[in-house]
């Protein structure tokens, strides 16, 4: 059997803040097979980032398990968990985290100079021309519009062809067309066999993804019943005598 791309258990992350505990992942599972789209959500301080912090191997846990394409990582932390990091996981960012003064060929070829690649230039000029950039690779990203320096951050990610990609609310700096058309990117990525985790809380984004994992208050809440839920509040949006129901 393929081993998962993410096997976490019970992360706990707990922040400090004067006398005050937050328990921004109070015990969370999660597990990614290869190959799926999943959109994590949950209402804005429910610990999405948070738990993307973690699993991004950004920062580490508390406490639990977690083994990301196999690899044991819970523990480590400085350089050993920045190279499983470098080697696993693409990042897609809400503010997409280009470096301006390059251009998007350049952008898109650090990831694999930090891999000490050779040659990293067609593998750049592949995933630009993946996304649709083919005719922008020189412009300096700062000369690109927001769809597009999206696009390059999605080329960025995927050109090392990581285990994961990771992108937090990778739609959030973008007008809805816009935005539609990198979670379109996202889904034609993920026909291609690459596994994809969106982070988002924004419920329209949400149902781009192919399985939910909604985070309320550092736990994960069970599918079905966030969809009862929804669905009680959508038959209280019709009548509004049932109203009231959680
Ligand atoms: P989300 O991304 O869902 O909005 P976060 O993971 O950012 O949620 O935050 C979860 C909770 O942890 C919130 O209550 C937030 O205020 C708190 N929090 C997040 N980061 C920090 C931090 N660096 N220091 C203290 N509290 C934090
Ligand atoms: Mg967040």
């Amino acid at each position: 059997m393929a081993i998962p791309v993410i096997d976490a258990r019970n992360l706990r992350k707990t922040y400090r803040v004067g006398g005050q505990e937050i328990r921004a992942l109070d015990g969370i599972d999660v597990r990614v097979e290869a190959g799926e789209l999943i959109a994590v959500t949950g209402a804005s301080g429910s610990g999405k980032s948070t738990l993307m912090q973690v699993l991004g191997c950004l920062d580490h846990p508390d406490g639990g398990e977690y083994f990301l394409d196999g690899e044991e990582v819970a523990k480590l932390s400085g350089d050993r968990l920045a190279s499983i990091r470098n080697r696993k996981i693409g990042f897609v960012f809400q503010g997409f985290h280009l470096l301006p003064r390059l251009t998007a060929r350049e952008n898109v070829e650090l990831p694999l100079v930090y891999a000490g690649v050779a040659n990293p230039r067609p593998a750049a000029e592949a995933a630009l021309e993946r996304v649709g950039l083919s005719d922008r690779m020189n412009n300096e990203s700062n000369q690109l519009s927001g769809g597009q320096r999206q696009r390059v951050a999605v080329a960025r990610a995927l050109v090392g062809s990581p285990a994961l990609i990771l992108a937090d609310e990778p739609t959030g700096n973008l007008d809805s067309r816009t935005g539609a058309e990198i979670l379109a990117l996202f889904h034609a990525l993920n026909a291609e066999g690459r596994t994809i985790v969106i982070v988002t809380h924004d419920p329209e984004v949400a149902k781009f993804g192919r399985r939910r994992i909604h985070v309320s208050d550092g736990k994960v809440i069970p599918e079905d019943f966030v969809a009862k839920r929804e669905s009680t509040r959508f038959a209280a949006s019709l009548n509004p005598e049932l109203a009231g129901s959680p």
